[in-house]
Parts: C-alpha cells; sequence; structure tokens
C-alpha cells in the first residue's frame, strides 16, 4: 500500500511546466475544469514547505519561497526555540476590576446549557470606546460562506457527472463536519519595526488557514458528499466557565487585559508581551481578542454539533475545528509556543459542562509534545501542575483541598493524554531541554488517577521501516488510549454496582428504620459513563514540514495522517459511539498543512472501505496545492493533466472557504484609523494640527501631499464645513469616553 518512493522515482525533475506533472495521479473522479475568472495580482509569499527534490534548491525557488527578502548576514537567532523559563508570571490584572463583589465573575460549575457567564466586563463593546472600532472583525470575513457555496455550486455544475458517481452518506449527520474559525485569521504578528528576515520567522501566522483550507478543498474534491463545511462565527469569552477552570480566575483576564495594552505598545514601537516571555513565539495585538473569542466560539460550536440535539441522529460524530493559534503547549497559567490557551482542554471541559461527557481521550500527532496539555491532565488528576494554577487564581479551591502529600481528588472529566512526537524537538529542543522537560515528554503512567503516555518517533528510510516503527510502536498510544477508556468503563460499571448496592440497603432501611442503629444516606448514582475521542491534530510532523521547524529529521509520510486517524476512527467506534473532534494544532508550511489534512481527512470518515490513496502524497500534488496558498495565485488558463485540472479546482474551493486568510506573506497588523471622508489632508491643514493627529501613522505620510496646492473651490467650503462638523463630533466624542481601564 505504501510504496510511495518507487513512484518517485518515476517523477520527472523539477520543472513548473504541465508536461511535467504526474500522470499516475489517481483522483476518485474525473474531474472537469470550472471557468478562470481570477482577478488578483502577481505577488510572491513565504511559505515554509520543505522540498525533498534535490533539483528544487529550496532557498531558490521563488515560486515556493520568497526567500529573496533574507538579509543573509542576519543570524536568525529566533528560529531557536527558547524553552520557557522557570520563572512565574504574575497573572493578578493589573488593573481593579470594575466589578461588585456580590456576583462571583465565574459562574459555579453548571449543567444548564442556557447559563451564560457574565463576561460584560470582557466584551469589547465595553472596553474603552476607542477599541469598539480597532476590534471590529475583518470586512472581508464571509460570515454564511457564500464564497465557497458558489464556489461548490461551479464545481458540481461543471462536472454533473460527479452527482451521479460520488458515494454518498444515508444521512446527513453521517459527514464529517469541518467547522472553520474565521476570526482565527484576525491574530496577526504586529511589530512593524521587525527586519524581513524576522517577519519569515514568524511561522504561526494567519495564512496557515488558507493552507489548511486548500487541504480541506483537497478532501473535498475527492468525496464531495463526504464533508460537510461550517463556518463558527460565535463569539466565546475569556471568562466562561470552561475556560476558567483550565486556566484559573486571573490569566484569562491577563490575556484580555495585555492584548488590549498592546495597541499602545505596538503604536510606540514597543515589544507588547511581556519582558519575561518568550517574545519570539508569542505575539499579540488586540484583535488577537476577536481570534481567542472566535476560537472559543468555535471549539463550542464543535461540541454542541456532536451532542447539541437531544435526537442522537441529528448530531454529528466527527469534526475536525480548524483554528489558531495553536493550543496543545499552553499550561493552565503559562504561555508557550505560540500558544495562548489550551484549545483542547477547554473543549472537553465544555463537553463536560455542558454535555456531561466524562472521559477523554487526547491523541496528539503533532510533531512537539503537548507539554501544556499533560501538565493540565496531571491537575486534573488532583496535583499541582508545573504552571498550574496557584490557589488564588482556582474558580473554587475549597471545594476539593489537598492532602498532604498535595494530592486532592480527581474530579470529572478525567481525561488521558497520549502523545507521539520528537524527544530532539521543542519543548525538548536538543541542546536546550531541562531534565524535566525530558521526563514529562518521557512519562508513561496509567494509575494514580493519571492515564499519560509518550511514544517518540523514530527516523527511518523508507515506508516500509516507517510503517514498522508505525505497527511496533506509535500504536502504543492507541492501545493505551483503548487501556484508559476500558479501564474507565470498568470502573464506571463497578461505581454503579456500588451504587445499586446501597441503593437496596438504603430501600431496606426505609421500609425498616427501626433495624438500624444509624441513618442510611441515600446513594447518588455516578455520572453516566460518556467518552469522548480528541484529536491534537499537528502537521509539523509532515515530511514536507520547514527544516527550521523540522530540524532533526524525523517526520512522517503524509500517508501516516490517514493511517492513525482511520485507526483513531475505528478506536472511537468501539468506545464513543464513534463521535471524534479533532483541533488542529501545529504544522507550519503550506505544504505541510494542505497535504496533511487532506490525509487526516480522508481518514476523519465515516466509511471504513475509503482509504489514502499513495498518489496523493507526492511532491508533486504538494507543489501543484502550495502554489494555491500564494495571495496572488492565479489559476493554469488551460490545464491540461488530471493533476492540474484538480489542482485548479481544489485551489478555486480552498480559497473561496476564509478570504479574509487570503494575506500578503509579509503582512503585519497595523491598527489604522478609518479616516473620515471630509478629513483629507487639505481640510486638516485649515481646521488645525488637534483633528490631523487623528489620521493614521506618520509612516504613512504621503510626502507629497505637503506639496498640493490649495485651491478654493465650492467643493472645499463645502468639505471645510463638514469638517468643522466633524471636529466637533471627534470633540464631543472624546469627553465622553472615558476609559475603564
Ligand atoms: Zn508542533
Amino acid at each position: 500500500m505504501h510504496n510511495m518512493g518507487n513512484l518517485r522515482d518515476t517523477l520527472q525533475k523539477d520543472n513548473d511546466s504541465e508536461e511535467s506533472l504526474i500522470s499516475q495521479f489517481e483522483t476518485t473522479l474525473t474531474i472537469r475544469p470550472t471557468s478562470n475568472e481570477i482577478d488578483e495580482l502577481q505577488d510572491l509569499s513565504i511559505d515554509h514547505t520543505i522540498l525533498h527534490n534535490n533539483t528544487i534548491n529550496y532557498t531558490r525557488d521563488q515560486s515556493i519561497v520568497d526567500i529573496t527578502e533574507l538579509e543573509e548576514e542576519e543570524i536568525i537567532l529566533e528560529q531557536i526555540p527558547k524553552f520557557k523559563t522557570k520563572r512565574r508570571y504574575s497573572l493578578q490584572p493589573k488593573q481593579a476590576v470594575r466589578k461588585s463583589t456580590s456576583t462571583s465573575p465565574v459562574p459555579k460549575k453548571s449543567t444548564s446549557p442556557n447559563q451564560e457567564p457574565d463576561d460584560s466586563l470582557y466584551r469589547p463593546q465595553h472596553v474603552d470606546s476607542k477599541f469598539e472600532a480597532i476590534l471590529k472583525p475583518s470586512v472581508l470575513i464571509d460570515q454564511s460562506l457564500t464564497r465557497f457555496t458558489k464556489a461548490f455550486s461551479d464545481f458540481l455544475n461543471s462536472n454533473p457527472h460527479i452527482q451521479k458517481e460520488s458515494p454518498r452518506f444515508v444521512t446527513e449527520n453521517d459527514k464529517t463536519l469541518v467547522i472553520l474559525s474565521p476570526f482565527s485569521a484576525e491574530h496577526a504578528f504586529g511589530r512593524r519595526w521587525v527586519t524581513k528576515s524576522y517577519l519569515s520567522t514568524i511561522f504561526e501566522r494567519p495564512q496557515r488557514l488558507l493552507a489548511s483550507c486548500i487541504g480541506v478543498a483537497a478532501a473535498v474534491t475527492m468525496f464531495p458528499f463526504f464533508y460537510k463545511l461550517s463556518n463558527s462565527t460565535k463569539r466565546g469569552s475569556v471568562i466562561s466557565s470552561h475556560v476558567c477552570k483550565i486556566h484559573g480566575k486571573n490569566w484569562p483576564k491577563k490575556l484580555f487585559e495585555l492584548c488590549l495594552e498592546s495597541h499602545e505598545k505596538l503604536n510606540n514601537d514597543d515589544i507588547e508581551v511581556p519582558e519575561d516571555w518568550n517574545t519570539g513565539d508569542i505575539y499579540l495585538t488586540p484583535k488577537t481578542i476577536n481570534a481567542i473569542e472566535g476560537v472559543l466560539g468555535t471549539i463550542e460550536t464543535a461540541m454542541d454539533s456532536l451532542y447539541g440535539s437531544k435526537n442522537p441522529q441529528e448530531n454529528h460524530n466527527l469534526a475536525f475545528v480548524v483554528i489558531r493559534p495553536p493550543g496543545h503547549h499552553s499550561h493552565a497559567c503559562l504561555p508557550s509556543g505560540f500558544c495562548l490557551l489550551n484549545n483542547v482542554q477547554i473543549g472537553i471541559q465544555y463537553a463536560y459542562e455542558q454535555y456531561g461527557v466524562t472521559h477523554a481521550a487526547i491523541l496528539d500527532i503533532d510533531l512537539h509534545h503537548g507539554d501544556g496539555s499533560q501538565d493540565i491532565c496531571w491537575e486534573r488528576a488532583g496535583f499541582q501542575g508545573d504552571y498550574g494554577q496557584d490557589e488564588e487564581d482556582e474558580v473554587d479551591p475549597k471545594e476539593n483541598p489537598r492532602d498532604e502529600y498535595g494530592k486532592r481528588f480527581a474530579t470529572y472529566p478525567k481525561v488521558g493524554y497520549f502523545s507521539l512526537h520528537d524527544i530532539k524537538s521543542y519543548p525538548t529542543e536538543l541542546g536546550y531541554a531541562t531534565k524535566e522537560n525530558i521526563k514529562n515528554a518521557s512519562t508513561c503512567i496509567m494509575d494514580h488517577d493519571l492515564n499519560i503516555w509518550n511514544v517518540h518517533l523514530q527516523e527511518w528510510s523508507n515506508e516500509e521501516e516507517f510503517y514498522k516503527h508505525y505497527l511496533t510502536k506509535y500504536v502504543a498510544i492507541l492501545n493505551r488510549a483503548n487501556q484508559f477508556l476500558n479501564q474507565a468503563k470498568k470502573q464506571y460499571e463497578h461505581e454503579y454496582q456500588t451504587y445499586l448496592n446501597n441503593l437496596s440497603k438504603y430501600n431496606k432501611y426505609l421500609l425498616k428504620p427501626y433495624l438500624y442503629n444509624q441513618a442510611i444516606p441515600k446513594p447518588t448514582p455516578p455520572p453516566p459513563f460518556k467518552p469522548l475521542i480528541t484529536i491534537s491534530a499537528g502537521f509539523d510532523a509532515s515530511e514536507y514540514e520547514n527544516p527550521q521547524m523540522q530540524r532533526h529529521g524525523i517526520n512522517v509520510p503524509t500517508s501516516f495522517y490517514a493511517t492513525i486517524t482511520k485507526d483513531i476512527v475505528k478506536l472511537a467506534k468501539i468506545h464513543t459511539n464513534g463521535k471524534v473532534v479533532s483541533f488542529l494544532e501545529g504544522g507550519y508550511s503550506d505544504g505541510a498543512l494542505s497535504t496533511g489534512i487532506f490525509s487526516h481527512l480522508i481518514g476523519l470518515n465515516n466509511d471504513e472501505e475509503l482509504l489514502w490513496n499513495d498518489t496523493w502524497g507526492t511532491e508533486q500534488v504538494m507543489r501543484e496545492l502550495v502554489k494555491g496558498c500564494k495571495k496572488n495565485w492565479l489559476p493554469y488558463k488551460k490545464p491540461q493533466s488530471d493533476i492540474s485540472v484538480w489542482a485548479n479546482e481544489v485551489i478555486k474551493l480552498g480559497r473561496s472557504m476564509m478570504p479574509n486568510a487570503i494575506l500578503p506573506a509579509n503582512y503585519v497588523y497595523e491598527y489604522q484609523q478609518p479616516e473620515p471622508a471630509p478629513l483629507n489632508k487639505m481640510v486638516k491643514d485649515i481646521i488645525g494640527s488637534s483633528t490631523a493627529e487623528v489620521s493614521s501613522s506618520p509612516l504613512k505620510k504621503d510626502p507629497e501631499d505637503e506639496r498640493k496646492i490649495m485651491r478654493h473651490t465650492r467643493s472645499y467650503y463645502k468639505k471645510m464645513a463638514s469638517a468643522q462638523k466633524q471636529q466637533l463630533i471627534l470633540e464631543e466624542s472624546s469627553k465622553q469616553a472615558t476609559p475603564r481601564y
């Protein structure tokens, strides 16, 4: 099944012409071209894809990497991830929270889905009025997926045979749900003064979403009726109970405040994250708030789609959630390695609070160890986390006090963490890892309320060798997840039996209380066993990841993602009625993301017969998909071969999904105040300097403007009158805007 090597050898050498494209490419459907109406300009983009073929020089192929922007003399120290320091951060919000003490800012754990958290303070509309405009999401966000809907219907209309030939499911809900988070693209690097070479080291960039969408589109073109796409525009809250349970009361608020404060700092060309954070990995802007709230909303949407309907037939079983920033390095109270909040743990907490999910297995297939996810599992088991919540952070520390050994009762939900990763990469980067880091990333324990299993990726020279590792070593994470869920079920059955025994004792007592010395309390049943399987789906272990991200030659073939995902779905059919929810974690090159997600989605499917085809993971396919990740991609005018026809369609579909993620490679967030129409330079000169300050940053000043001759025309006077009116309004509104922070 996996003899990709042979196929590679037969491929023609580097050549962008269509004749060089592989003919062995197999689509499941014959795809005909739709019309090419593309109105975008040429552009070069940074992506971070590895090319194995020696004839393709990664550093010189400008169609792939805009490496000419690199200033070669500059040493890029930031490319070496720094491991976290031991220092604890002050997590107390700086400003006093304007909140009466009568109501707790964090609602008590609630099983009522209708109970809304009191998050009014942390809503953009309730912060300083100047942030209202800043926090307005991009106008390019296509909330109702109209562009995708049209692109998909064009695709079907151009290919009427697909309607007939395509296999499909009986019910809608057998489809795999792909949930996009359009607000995720709002989180972007905002230090505008950095060099271009520094900028090229920013791996966690909004354009990752475009590459992800192209990966989704690749799967959609192969099996058009097996996937359902949805856009989540729900905004969650950083102080909702499921976030605070994981991250404590203080850290989410601190994060929110840092995002707001970043506006001023970035404008002053200062570093916007606290001095002792890893400034190379983590960046913030006010719009990061949009991304975070969007991610939280998307996580909730995903869980709602799995459990929300009382009729199980109306719920989906399989979902892939396309979000960023990623989450698995995030500890309870320490952001780390691009991660601000621990998305998967928050999702599990939400599923517990809203839908009674009692047990969850996290299968983490990212290149890196999910140290944050694991640390939170220690906290859930009742131990103090390495970067866990202090007593003052905790939602309710008194409910369950620690014993003299520092342990408290493990509470629901019980979460197991099972990871396959490279032990030489972050946070155990060779040469930078501490003993503690290495121990954590190698922990294997299935007791003491802990269910943690870590397996390390091995080198391989051909796929046969890789799949030997898979069958002998890597499946351990599946076996241990299986063991965890089996034992959990047995324990539940045991607890339920104990409950039944106690209930019968209680009933006897009720009948003849006089026979008993003391009252028998009414027993409470254990919560019904309801397990879930989650995937921390990182694609940075891909063979096509950037060598700077993946410095040790430890990787996986693209087919791996389909294989392990298929096996995870099998496990879910045994334990969770087939429910699996997968969250995007890492994956930084366009090639790794697009091909990895393509493969992952082929595996994340309800059809056991559906198999990954090895011709889909080749370098030629990857190269075609990567072209579509550049801002100003242009389709082949007359695509001839199967692969170029296919790639055109995939890219068109992918680009239609999240238009606001189609950004130039050197995109840097900078807030530009929308200039009221009458306030042009000419008028501002007349009405005085105070209004001129309202204009955008001095960097944007056009020297030509200064030399323009003023002409006192009729429209000029009209403009001036309107500008004076504007001025009055501005003065009025600045009087009203009393900052709350
Ligand atoms: Zn990673």
